[in-house]
């Protein structure tokens, strides 16, 4: 079976940056614990899900995501200034420590404490891949249609995703 839109697909990867011209490994999602999602519904990279497209249930594949088809540029001004008077009695985060933020739509995403200064703390709201290019490889698992209730909550139940 193809991978095409609306169908869940299991997959091993890799994924390593490169970094000063070495490449770096950054995660993996492993046969015990593939990654396991909705192809073509908006979960991942449009990019990422471009580059799988008509793969099979054994098949290899590796590929290469510039910065801008990956996490974006990294930008120099999506640095947040908040007052420390946020934190209450709280103690502030540690330089270093990743904070959980809420945009305007709701969502959730973390943001990395830079430094701390006189009145406020100073937090990186760029993705921690941003501004990197994505060398990605593995191999696919599984390909199956998605049933009409994953297709209705936007998401795959069972191994791997969902349970409920
Ligand atoms: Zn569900």
């Amino acid at each position: 079976m193809k991978i095409e839109n609306n169908h869940v697909v299991s997959l091993t990867y890799d994924l390593y940056v490169t970094e000063e011209g070495e490449k770096k490994h950054v995660e993996s999602a492993t046969t015990e614990q593939p990654l396991v999602f909705l192809y073509g519904v908006g979960m991942m990279l449009p990019k990422f899900e471009e580059h799988l497209t008509d793969l099979s249930i054994g098949d290899d594949y590796a590929f290469t995501l510039s910065a801008e088809d990956g996490y974006g540029e990294y930008d120099e001004q999506a640095i947040a200034n908040l007052p420390k008077d946020m934190f209450g009695q709280e103690p502030l985060p540690e330089i270093g420590s990743t904070l959980p933020l809420q945009d305007n739509n709701g969502g959730s995403f973390q943001g990395r404490v830079v430094s701390i200064v006189e009145d406020a703390v100073l937090v990186d709201l760029n993705h921690p891949m941003a501004g990197h290019i994505l060398h990605f490889n593995g191999t696919i698992q599984d390909v199956r249609p998605a049933t009409a209730e994953e297709l209705d909550h936007g998401h795959v139940h069972g191994d791997g995703g969902v349970h409920h």
